[in-house]
């Protein structure tokens, strides 16, 4: 167990409760901010973690698939991988489905709960202190350099009134960590950059549904899912219906129910029963730029969601989350305890190459930016059918399948390009309509 960092010299000049000192506070307990307090302890950091849930992983507000790379980067117990997949169907209304598989398992569907939970379990074993029931409210530097930030009581997280929105108590730290969330607090209070682009997602946990194991079975519909998909997917026994789109052009839970029926040739769902119900939004406008102070209004990072690395496509958001985690842990560490003047600095601009994060999120942004320019079913169809060609399917098997986010650079653009010369008027049409929309919305 690593011993407690020393305090700093000025704590007694704020007149502070040394116990109340921490090197970090972290908001939010979930696979950023867990995985940055595990490493950041491990190096001797005394670090704090903040959750607003009244316990880790109470509020599951992601469907869990990882992609195989979280295993370069956390040896996830067997235990939490529910279903391992190698199989993904897509289907549009009215067309052909299209198949791609491999030999190799791609993606798990993980225990979300249980996998926080034993996250949260490996931070405490090195020495984190995480506090459940506990909402950041906000923060301000002091005169001696400390961050103070203020804690509301449990109810405050629950939505409640101005008058439980009272601090409940404070807490000092020499650093403040933001790593709650795509609508982050820490990054309003410190005035940092925040998420302004979201796809609004839904998931019901449902029984009384067979389905493979082994398969993810998606539908792309401009109507029930604006911008993105609806998908079936095996979740343990059980299974997880669910939908992402542009917020406010649709309504994710009146898609949901119309959802029943789409998937009427791969599973009977005709006796399914709702068991849990969740939602959420993905952050999908992009890595913001400003996401580190340290002035004389506050010494703040924002990790994973919080700091827009997110698959801005896909909404895949858990990989990027534990690498910047794990990256700041040892940055910050460096930083507080050895004085190493720029290491956050350092680490931000380092980012984009770990297991080639910038390669990745551009990727995801360059789709997104087609996503986003489908206006209408027959602009899906247009798309579908580029990738249902041989050589899209190819493509598909590729990107999805195959390779490792550590290998897709940038020739995966030529790749596409490629396919996309092979078909010049489905290219053509492609660019008309992306040059309408965007000449339309200008
Ligand atoms: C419907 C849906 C499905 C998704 N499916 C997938 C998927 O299958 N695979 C994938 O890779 N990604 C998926 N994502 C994205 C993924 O869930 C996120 O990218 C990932 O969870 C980001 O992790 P994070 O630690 O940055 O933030 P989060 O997981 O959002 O955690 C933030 C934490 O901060 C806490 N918090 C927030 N505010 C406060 C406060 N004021 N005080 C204290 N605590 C606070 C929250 O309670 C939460 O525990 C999905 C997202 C949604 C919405």
């Amino acid at each position: 167990m690593p011993a407690p960092s020393s305090q700093p010299a000025d704590v007694s000049a704020s007149g502070n409760d040394s116990h109340d000192i921490y090197d970090v506070i972290v908001v939010g307990a979930s696979f950023a901010g867990l995985s940055f307090a595990s490493v950041a302890a491990a190096r001797g950091l005394r670090v704090l973690v903040l959750e607003r849930d009244a316990e880790v992983g109470s509020v599951v507000r992601t469907t869990g698939v990882l992609f195989s790379d979280v295993l370069d980067v956390l040896d996830v117990p067997a235990r939490y991988l529910m279903n391992s997949v190698r199989r993904v169907r897509i289907q549009t209304p009215d067309q052909k489905p299209i198949e791609i598989a491999a030999k190799a398992f791609r993606f798990y569907m993980a225990d979300v709960p249980g996998m926080l939970r034993w996250m949260a379990g490996e931070a405490t074993a090195r020495g984190a202190t995480i506090r459940c029931g506990s909402p950041f409210l906000g923060a301000v530097r002091s005169a001696d350099g400390l961050m103070r930030v203020s804690i509301g009581s449990p109810s405050a997280s629950e939505g409640g009134g101005a008058a439980s929105r009272a601090p409940a108590s404070d807490v000092y730290a020499r650093f403040l960590i933001g790593a709650d969330g795509a609508k982050s607090t820490v990054a309003q209070s410190m005035g940092l950059d925040q998420n302004t682009h979201f796809l609004a997602g839904a998931e019901w946990l449902v029984e009384n549904v067979e389905l493979s194991r082994e398969t993810f079975y998606l539908v792309m519909d401009h109507k029930l899912a604006p911008g993105y998909c609806v998908w079936l997917a095996p979740h343990g026994d059980i299974v997880a219906l669910g939908v992402a789109g542009h917020m406010r052009e649709f309504k994710p839970s009146a898609s949901l129910k119309v959802a029943q029926t789409v998937f009427a040739d791969v599973a009977d769902l005709s006796n399914m029963r709702v068991i849990e119900r969740k939602g959420g939004i993905i952050p999908t406008g992009g890595r913001l730029r400003k996401v580190y102070r340290d002035d004389e209004r506050g010494r703040a990072l924002l990790l994973g969601d919080a700091a827009g690395l997110c698959g801005a496509a896909t909404g895949g958001g858990i990989y990027p989350a534990l690498i910047s985690g794990r990256l700041a842990g040892q940055a910050v560490s460096n930083e507080v305890l050895n004085g190493t003047k720029g290491a956050v600095k350092n680490y931000l601009r380092d980012f984009a190459q770990a297991g080639r994060m910038g390669h990745y999120l551009q990727i995801e942004d360059w789709i997104r930016w087609v996503l986003d320019r489908m206006g209408s079913n027959a602009d899906v169809a247009m798309l579908y059918g580029l990738f249902g060609s041989p050589e899209g399917l190819r493509v598909l098997q590729q990107t999805l399948l195959e390779t490792p986010i550590i290998s897709m650079d940038s020739s995966f653009f030529g790749v596409v390009r490629n396919l996309l010369g092979k078909h010049p008027s489905i290219y053509g049409a492609a660019f008309r309509t992306a040059l309408r929309r965007v000449v339309a919305r200008a």
